[in-house]
């Protein structure tokens, strides 16, 4: 029989979990590669108010310093560490430093990326090189760096940031961007098999044109046409994408792997210029 005590116990717990809807993160080890402004910051700080503890990487200490600081001074639990993840001993240090400080690694998300523009005519060899190196051997090398401290829990998640672009769309100027990025799925499908038996997923968010510092650096007629170009007429923000990723890493998203999601208000849907103006005339 159930006392009032339990009674209303039970009925606290059920609407807490109405309330959160998916089962705490907290105290979570998570790396953020890439964090130090932009989606990844956005994936830090939504991820850090669920009560995870962040490690926020990028090339340079000092803004991902200011981005752990931003965490803490809200009451969030997060340190930085300045490594590349194109250099195998950087992604090594990666995964040392969130185990040492948190005890384990139980989330990446790799996220870290470059996306310079050249059309082909000037795209050079060493260009290629820089894009693929960093957004595609990035994930692979921050990936392997992780797995050991995964595997000793037998639990873990990957969330990669891919785009639309280059798996589902292209851009003038992206051919080795596109390629890197239809490269890092190529490269989760198969590691997702090779991970399943160890219970860790990997899945990827696809987001669209996101409201960066990186995406500012495009220039405001490339945003304004970008924006007109989106069914929301809004570009997306780093929270979007940020809570796409916590889905993946929740424990409710235990039996998805291998997948993606596309985050971009309904950019890729329309079939043609003149979906869009459909559109307008409706509003
Ligand atoms: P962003 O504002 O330019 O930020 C990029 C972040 O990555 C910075 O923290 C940067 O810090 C870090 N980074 C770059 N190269 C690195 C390396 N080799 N090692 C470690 N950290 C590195 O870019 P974003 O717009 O937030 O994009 C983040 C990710 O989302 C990228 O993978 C991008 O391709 C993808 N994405 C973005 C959009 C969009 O619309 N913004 C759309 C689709 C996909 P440092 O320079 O200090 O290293």
């Amino acid at each position: 029989m159930t006392t009032p005590t339990d009674r209303h116990t039970l009925r606290k717990s059920r609407s807490q979990q109405e309330a959160y809807m998916f089962t705490s993160i907290e105290g979570r080890s998570v790396i953020v590669t890439g964090a130090s402004r932009g989606i990844g910051k956005g994936i830090a700080q939504v991820f850090a108010n669920k009560g995870a503890q962040i490690l926020v990487v990028s090339r340079n200490l000092g803004p991902a310093e200011a981005t752990a600081k931003e965490i803490c001074a809200v009451g969030g639990k997060a340190s930085a560490l300045a490594a590349d993840v194109s250099n195998w001993a950087d992604a090594k240090r990666i995964a040392a430093a969130a185990s040492d400080q948190f005890g384990g690694i139980d989330i990446l998300c790799a996220n870290a990326g470059i996306f310079p523009a050249a059309k082909l005519d000037d795209l050079t060899p060493e260009g290629w090189d820089e894009v693929l190196n960093t957004n595609l051997k990035g994930i692979f090398l921050t990936v392997k760096a992780c797995l050991p401290a995964m595997k000793t829990k037998q639990k873990g998640r990957i969330i990669v940031t891919s785009s639309i672009t280059g798996p589902i769309t292209g851009y003038p100027g992206w051919t080795h961007y596109g390629a890197s990025k239809a490269g890092q799925l190529g490269f989760m499908h198969t590691a997702a098999i090779e991970l399943a038996p160890h219970n860790i997923t990997i899945n990827a968010v696809l987001p669209g044109n996101i409201k960066t510092e990186g995406l500012d650096g495009l220039g405001s007629e490339y945003l304004g046409k970008m924006t007109a170009s989106i069914p929301m007429k809004r570009l997306g923000s780093a929270e979007d994408i940020a809570f796409a990723a916590l889905f993946f890493a929740s424990d409710e998203a235990a039996y998805i792997t291998g997948q993606t999601l596309v985050v971009d208000g309904g950019q890729v849907l329309p079939e043609s210029l003149m979906a869009l103006e459909e559109i307008e005339k409706m509003t």
